[in-house]
């Protein structure tokens, strides 16, 4: 018939319309800000740094190795490297970055500086509430801005968080294995040195030594014998 599928539709959306007054679920808005809904896990907008523990500069995961600066098409990162080094989640000393600076309002959230970082330093943020008046020094986010902590992470993206938590602990034991068994051998191989190795007093040195100097080895000295006492 002419015209079915527009009255399907009206009545669809009358449904619906009415339906919304009794059923929450048909309600396709809400009343934000008062309500909000949950994000979606894939969500992203800006990137942010990941730190472990409690103390956003001591478990800062970035080693300011600057591949996301270079790989970030619009240039907005910018990072200055540390000139010392501090241990990284398996005690490795790595540099740090003494700078971290992103520019959101150049970032056009395509999440490559994540697929580059090859240390789990950098994840995008589902924030989207960012808008401010102050265009230029509001938009750029330093690295006490940036730094996010790790439980923050398993909060908005949990699936990627436990694989990302998974891998880093079997690298953690991985590394532990490593340094014990480079340990063990280590004492081994002390060990093996310490028993090859001859007493000072008769090495072959010594001898060949006593031997040019034409000094035959002196036998040990008996005791004089006792005469009888005569009267
Ligand atoms: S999300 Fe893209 S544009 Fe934004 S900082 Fe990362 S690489 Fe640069
Ligand atoms: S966030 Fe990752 S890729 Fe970027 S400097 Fe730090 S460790 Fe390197």
């Amino acid at each position: 018939m002419f015209g079915e599928g527009i009255l399907q539709g009206l009545y669809e959306t009358a449904k619906n319309f009415f339906g919304s007054y009794v059923e929450k679920d048909r309600l396709v808005t809400v009343q934000f800000p008062e309500e909000r809904r949950d994000l979606p896990e894939a969500t992203r907008q800006f990137p942010f740094l990941l730190y472990d523990g409690n103390d956003p500069e001591a478990g800062l995961r970035c080693v300011s190795c600057q591949i996301c600066e270079k790989e970030c098409p619009p240039q907005c990162i910018h990072i200055e490297k540390s000139k010392d080094k501090k241990p990284d989640f398996v005690g490795k000393p790595q540099f740090y970055p003494a700078v971290f600076n992103i520019d959101v309002s150049t970032c056009m959230s395509c999440q490559i500086c994540v697929e580059v970082c090859p240390f789990d330093a950098i994840r995008m943020d589902n924030e989207f509430e960012l808008s401010t008046s102050n265009r230029f020094a509001g938009l750029l986010y330093t690295k006490r801005e940036l730094a996010k902590s790790n439980d923050y992470y398993r909060k908005i993206h949990p699936t990627e968080a436990a694989e990302c938590d998974e891998r880093r602990d079997k690298e953690a034991e991985a590394a532990k294995a490593k340094a014990a068994a480079a340990a063990v051998a280590a004492a081994k191989a002390a060990q093996a040195a310490e028993q090859q190795t001859p007493p000072a007093a008769s090495t072959p040195a010594a001898s060949a030594s006593s031997a040019a100097n034409g000094a035959a080895p002196k036998p040990a000295e008996q005791p004089a014998e006792k005469k009888p006492v005569t009267q």
